[in-house]
């Protein structure tokens, strides 16, 4: 049902190759063949027929399938081709794609697949080749032609973009307007279903008298109905006698060809005659199921259309009960979406005025103005969250997300009180930590006293002594507490770039003289030129610290402690390991909680189990990473990754607005 035999080159130097496809897929299915039985004589051919499709095999003598593509490509030459190859390799396929190629089938192929990917190889041309007959067509009519072609070529346009439902009217009534045009039909008519009467209705009609606009063909036994259950064309020529449409409604040709959407008839497109005996050419209906499928489009898009635009205004509404400020930006950061909350944090007019303006000339907040409609770094980087404090005193915590194919929303949570309780938990963490300080200052200083105040017994000393390793612990364990609270409530981070392996020698001086009395053997490499991380550089030396004295703490005389650092891949992974007792699996998962202690050491060494939560914060705060691997008996191996320092990290933190936790 093609208007003319395409004609088809296949190169490839396989005769048997040749002869599959020429016999059994291109042949039956009508098409014109040409062969080649290499790639040079491929070329020429397909350079003397311009065929509409080349099937060529890659591997040839003289010339491989992607050299002729490469020589098309140079001389300009639009030829659909499909390339097969005895074996897949990625980069052929995409240099193949690169140059062109419509498809590319790896041999042994069935016969099913390659038909499939001739069809699809020739959808795109034989679409455009219609259109082009339609326009011929159209310009070697009569007078009205330029007004015609050029109402066609909108229709071609805006069936993609019907984005209102007053375009698709126009479209609609064009699509019936063309086709009672082109086919010199006396009238024409659109009907979609009504699914639940099982009635066609006509949507858009051309000469129709007015009783025949309204009226409903039933789908059971009407031949339109029919067109629409079976999803075929149907043609009737002019036999010279009156076929009946509908009750006193009688014509003596017509054509209905389906509407198709989503693989489901919607309705259907026809036109008739029923004065004049002249019957209609059977291309005719593939220029009709053309615009046919212009009317499913826009229709398929106009509803898409306004059932986003139902979404959108649920969306609203469910948006306007929240507190929370919402603000959506498109691309081009004009407002898409904004809530009541955002209306009134910002002052802003009505959500009317305000869709569809640039955020520059609305928003006068100029710290949310600023994140707002910041710009995003050509690594996709941007700040994703800012602290705003609004007009009325309300602290806001603004973060913001990249849509894609939408723009950016931000959202906004009231954070003011959370913010007082901050400042008081923080006032009340030094209170105590002051409060608790000074006794225990105390204690220590009579136990030392005590023994100035006069000579002591045995069991005197011994008491003192264990009071002073008891005052020791205590203090050990609030620093540890005010240390964890400080980074839990998120304060306290002053971020510089810190040399990690500066921060492993200082560490290694401190515990030569610990390392050496239990006999231990210390191994520590760290690379040269280790790049600087962006972290606070006394947390980070506490963290390092609390793992190699566990280390060293955890491993017997005689054991080995190993420290390493290296740089990989924009990370610095840290690895501290020991042979020393290690830890048992069901043990494992629990290491880095707060006071957690293993039962295995808890008796014989000293220790608050607040060492590795320390840790673990101040790995979290640095967006890095850690994680153990042990053997009970045998020893444990804990591994850090932190992020290496990135170019805008020292800009950021001179933003108030810093993705990064604030500094101070
Ligand atoms: P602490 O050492 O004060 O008990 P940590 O939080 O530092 O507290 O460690 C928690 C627990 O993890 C320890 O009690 C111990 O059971 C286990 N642990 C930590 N490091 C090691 C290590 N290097 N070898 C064996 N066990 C370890």
């Amino acid at each position: 049902n093609r208007f003319m035999a395409e004609k088809v080159l296949v190169v490839d130097d396989a005769r048997d190759i040749r002869e599959f496809l020429i016999d059994y897929i291109l042949k039956p299915k009508g098409f014109q063949t040409i062969v080649a039985v290499d790639g040079e004589d491929g070329l020429r051919l397909a350079l003397a027929h311009q065929p509409d499709l080349v099937i060529t095999d890659n591997q040839m003598p003289k010339m491989s399938g992607l050299e002729i593509l490469a020589e098309l490509d140079r001389r300009g030459l639009q030829i659909p081709t499909i390339l097969t190859t005895a074996y897949g390799s990625e980069e052929t396929a995409v240099e193949a794609f690169r140059l062109g190629a419509r498809d590319y089938v790896i041999k042994p192929f069935e016969a099913q697949e390659m038909e499939r990917s001739i069809e699809r190889a020739l959808r795109e041309s034989r679409l455009a080749k219609e259109r082009d007959q339609l326009m011929n067509q159209l310009v070697r009519t009569n007078g009205q032609l330029e007004r015609r072609v050029q109402e066609l070529n909108t229709l071609y346009s805006i069936g993609k973009s019907v984005s209102s439902s007053l375009e698709l009217e126009t479209v609609l009534h064009r699509v019936v307007d063309a086709a009672v045009f082109v086919t010199g039909a006396e009238e024409g008519a659109l009907m979609l279903l009504d699914e639940e009467q099982g009635e066609l209705f006509v949507r858009a009609s051309k000469n129709l008298d007015s009783e025949t606009q309204t009226m409903r063909l039933r789908v059971r036994d009407s031949l339109a109905g029919q067109v629409l259950k079976t999803q075929q064309a149907l043609f009737m020529g002019d036999e010279d006698k009156w076929r009946k449409i509908k009750t006193a409604y009688l014509v003596k040709s017509l054509i209905y060809v389906p509407l198709i959407s989503q693989k489901k008839a919607i309705g259907v497109l026809g036109v008739s005659n029923r004065i004049v005996s002249q019957s209609f050419l059977p291309r005719h209906t593939r220029v009709l199921s053309t615009l046919a499928d212009y009317a499913a489009m826009a229709i398929y898009n106009a509803n898409l259309y306004s059932g986003s635009e139902i979404q959108r205004k649920k969306l609203g509404a469910i948006l306007s009960q929240t507190d929370n400020p919402v603000l959506v930006l498109d691309d081009r950061r004009h407002f898409v979406v904004v809530n009541r909350a955002a209306q009134v944090a910002f002052n802003l007019p009505m959500e009317d005025e305000l869709i569809g303006q640039p955020v520059e000339e609305t928003l006068r907040h100029m710290e949310a103005l600023e994140f707002a409609s910041q710009r995003v770094g050509r690594n996709g980087h941007f700040n994703q969250r800012a602290e705003l404090v609004t007009t009325d005193g309300r602290i806001f915590n603004a973060s913001m997300t990249i849509i894609e194919n939408v723009g950016r929303s931000i959202v906004m949570h009231d954070v003011t009180q959370f913010k007082e309780l901050d400042k008081l938990k923080s006032e009340f963490v030094s209170v105590v930590s002051h409060d608790l300080r000074s006794p225990l200052t105390a204690i220590l200083g009579y136990v030392q006293l005590m023994e100035r105040a006069g000579p002591m017994n045995e069991m005197q000393q011994d008491f003192a002594r264990r009071v002073q390793t008891s005052v020791a612990n205590i203090t050990d364990l609030i620093t540890n507490l005010l240390d964890l609270g400080r980074l839990e409530a998120g304060l306290d981070l002053s971020l510089v770039d810190c040399a990690v392996d500066e921060i492993l020698r200082e560490i290694e001086s401190e515990l030569s003289l610990s390392v050496k009395e239990k006999q231990l053997i210390w191994d520590m490499v760290v690379d040269d030129n280790l790049p600087k991380v962006w972290a606070d550089h006394n947390r980070l030396q506490q963290a390092f610290m609390n793992m190699i004295v566990n280390a060293v703490k955890y491993t017997p005389s005689g054991g080995q402690v190993s420290v390493t650092a290296k740089a990989h891949d924009g990370q610095i992974i840290i690895c501290i390991s020991d042979t020393g007792v290690g830890i048992a699996p069901a043990d494992q998962p629990y290491i880095f909680d707060k006071f957690f202690r293993s039962e295995s050491v808890a008796q014989s060494h000293e220790g608050t189990g607040l060492g590795l939560s320390i840790v673990k914060s101040v790995i979290d705060r640095h967006d890095g990473r850690i994680w153990v691997n042990s053997t009970l008996g045998r020893g444990s191996s804990f591994t850090i990754v932190l992020p290496v320092m990135r170019s805008g990290d020292n800009e950021d933190a001179r933003k108030p607005a810093a993705s990064r936790p604030p500094t101070g």
